[in-house]
């Protein structure tokens, strides 16, 4: 949507105020030193009414991410969870993208962010696919980025914090500017470790890898539900620490993440993957997934909380 045509409510601290109004002030810590915490979840259309994956998921990680900034929250995980489905409802949206956000508002200048408040906002909008819908079925082609992903011990890369996307911005941007829709980023040691949005998983030999949560990744919640999906149909999944050639001679390679869904990738550098069309496996686990969400029938794992 273009932005100007935006409108409805978005929560701030407790209450619900219009879109334009959801202002800060342009010397808040948040502006200078990128002090926030965010979340990215989606609400799904389906059978059985507007359905919002894997919240309670979301909001756990919301708030391990802001322990690891010493960020307290002041509200309760219970709060903000309901918080997402209301602002949902109060938008009357069926289909939607959450972005909770806590930030360092407005106070000293000064890195030290301690009295600089701490303010909540939840927006939700329509989003459709994040890769584009020719993504989901045929794949996209990536590049190894040049840039690595962070060091540990520097930027925790398991905290979803607004900080780490400015990382992610390079890998974007440079991916885009070189005619690919994506990049991979290595971690600093060599290994692969995710795309700017994205985890990533590789099938070779009949067997499902994906780099391990010590790779300077993000703990992906589409990551997880990939494992138990794996598990249906008898996959274990190996993570463990993946050079950068294992891409290459990968049989299937796909991306999972809340924008990105589960989308295959056909081409790294140029070199096709495999047969260059979704792959079995991952047609399997894709299939499974969008069957899930569009069904409504979440009954093997209480994924989905339904907003109305
Ligand atoms: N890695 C990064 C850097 C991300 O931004 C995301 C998106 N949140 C992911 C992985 C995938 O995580 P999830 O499946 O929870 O959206």
């Amino acid at each position: 949507m273009d932005p100007k045509d935006e409108k409805g409510k978005i929560w701030h601290n407790g209450k619900f105020i219009d879109w334009w109004d959801a202002k800060i002030h342009v010397m808040s810590h948040v502006v200078h030193y990128g002090s926030s915490i965010f979340e990215g979840i989606r609400c799904y259309k389906t059978e059985k009414g507007p359905a919002i994956f894997r919240l309670e998921e979301h909001i756990k990680r919301f708030f391990d991410s802001s322990k690891i900034y010493r960020m307290d929250i002041p509200f309760s995980q219970a709060e903000i969870t309901q918080a997402c489905v209301d602002v949902v409802k109060e938008n009357k949206l069926q289909s939607a993208y959450i972005r909770p956000l806590v930030f360092r508002g407005y106070n000293k200048l000064g890195v030290d962010p301690t009295s600089c408040p701490i303010e909540v906002i939840i927006a939700v909008m329509n989003w459709g696919r994040y890769l584009g819908e020719d993504a989901i079925n045929f794949g996209i082609d990536v590049k190894v980025s040049s840039w690595n992903r962070m060091h540990p011990n520097t930027f925790p890369a398991l905290s979803k914090a607004g900080a780490n996307y400015m990382n992610s911005q390079l890998i974007k941007m440079e991916a885009q500017i070189d005619g690919y829709a994506e990049g991979i980023a290595l971690n600093s040691s060599g290994f692969i470790s995710e795309g700017s949005g994205e985890n990533i998983f590789l099938v070779r030999n009949n067997e499902i890898f994906t780099p391990s949560i010590g790779s300077s990744i993000l703990p992906g919640i589409t990551r997880d539900s990939v494992f138990k999906i794996a598990s249906e149909f008898g996959y274990g999944i190996i993570e463990t620490e993946i050079p950068r050639e294992m891409l290459y001679i990968a049989d299937e390679l796909f991306f999972t993440g809340t924008a990105a869904e589960v989308s295959p990738v056909k081409s790294v550098d140029k070199i096709i993957i495999g047969s260059g069309k979704r792959g079995p496996i991952t047609t399997k686990i894709q299939k499974r997934f969008f069957e899930i969400l569009e069904s409504g029938n979440d009954a093997d794992y209480g994924w989905l909380t339904f907003v109305e």
